[in-house]
């Protein structure tokens, strides 16, 4: 059998790649993205690699001229990404910031119409989410609740967990958009749903973290090596993605962010809410949101959310490493 030469593969590869180019433009998108920081810039630029036609804007001038340089259409505000638009994502800190750009003077609303939809990815109040969403479904136009987990690293390799709230139709219309910035994403119910389930994953993790640096707290006083304890117990019940990622952080006290201790509060400030809201109680959460609070007493608000592990530090008197 002959062997293809080096040409006949490069003719080949083109073929494909253009075959590829156009299955992508047959769904291509014109997409708008609010908010590029740690997490909306890479997700961004996930969404522009699958062929998307994006329009960007951030309060940050220097995120918006980066993803221009790689070919997004740089907006002045967020009307005008709204209207060059037919899909307006949302990466911004918390409710207020969401509301903001929503409302405000030259905001995403003054851009939109009928038929558009909004899908926003920040981690903010459920009942913030079903407020938004009640009001842009006034003017015809829905709204998705879509938080993510995964973080930086996920956002960066397009891996992240999205958990979504809104009507299913529009969920399904949107799927595939979603997944050009995830490897799950996961429809949980109406509209403030995706938020919920944000708020119990954020539970989940920080009672996780605080069990952890209790746990070396213990091994250290009692002078067993914290190293060794991870070791022995990661591979059994114990083990959680949460240990894996963090305990190598609190063995090493490297604190660099991650996920800031300052957004982690409000986020359990949003679950206390919320609960008190539906009459449920959260004694665990209300617990470890106080050791984050002293933490931020403490200047450590712009620390990694391992460094939880500092506040039993400064309780027993011990550094854990
Ligand atoms: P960030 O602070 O790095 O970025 C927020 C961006 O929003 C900034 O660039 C800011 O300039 C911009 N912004 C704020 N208000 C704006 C407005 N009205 N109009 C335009 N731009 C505006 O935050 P982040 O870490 O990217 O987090 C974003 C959301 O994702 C938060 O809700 C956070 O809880 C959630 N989240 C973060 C992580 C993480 O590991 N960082 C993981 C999962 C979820």
């Amino acid at each position: 059998m002959n062997k293809p030469s080096q040409a006949t593969d490069i003719v080949f590869t083109k073929k494909f790649i253009n075959h590829i180019y156009i299955w992508k433009g047959d769904s291509q998108m014109k997409v708008g993205f609010i908010g590029l920081g740690i997490m909306g810039r890479p997700m961004a630029k996930n969404v522009m690699k699958a062929g998307h036609e994006l329009t960007v804007f951030d309060f940050n001038k220097s995120a918006v001229e980066e993803l221009a340089g790689l070919g997004a259409y740089g907006a002045t505000n967020g009307k005008e990404v709204a209207e060059r638009s037919e899909v307006v994502i949302t990466m911004l800190p918390n409710s207020p910031h969401v509301k903001s750009a929503l409302f405000s003077e030259n905001g995403i609303a003054e851009g939109l119409s009928a038929g558009k939809t909004v899908i926003d990815m920040s981690s903010i109040s459920p009942v913030a989410s079903r407020e938004f969403s009640g009001e842009l479904e006034k003017m015809g136009v829905d709204f998705l609740d879509a938080p993510v987990s995964g973080g930086e690293p996920g956002a960066i390799a397009g891996t992240i967990a999205v958990m979504v709230g809104g009507k299913k139709e529009v969920f399904d219309k949107y799927y595939d958009l979603m997944m050009t910035m995830a490897s799950s994403v996961t429809y949980v119910g109406e509209v403030g749903a995706g938020n919920i389930t944000k708020l119990a994953n954020q539970i989940i993790v920080a009672v996780n973290i605080a069990a952890l640096s209790e746990a070396f707290t213990l091994a250290k006083k009692a002078g067993v090596d914290p190293n060794l304890v991870f070791e022995a117990i990661k591979g059994g019940l114990a083990g959680s993605t949460v240990m894996n990622q963090k305990a190598p952080k609190i063995l090493s006290r490297d604190f660099n962010p991650g996920f800031r201790i300052e957004l982690h509060i409000k986020d359990l400030q949003n679950a206390l809410d919320t609960s008190h809201s539906i009459h449920s109680t959260l004694p665990l959460t209300s617990q470890v949101m106080e050791m984050m609070q002293a933490l931020k007493i403490d200047g450590n608000e712009k620390d990694d959310h391992s460094a939880l592990a500092k506040f039993y530090e400064k309780i027993n008197n011990i550094t854990i490493d």
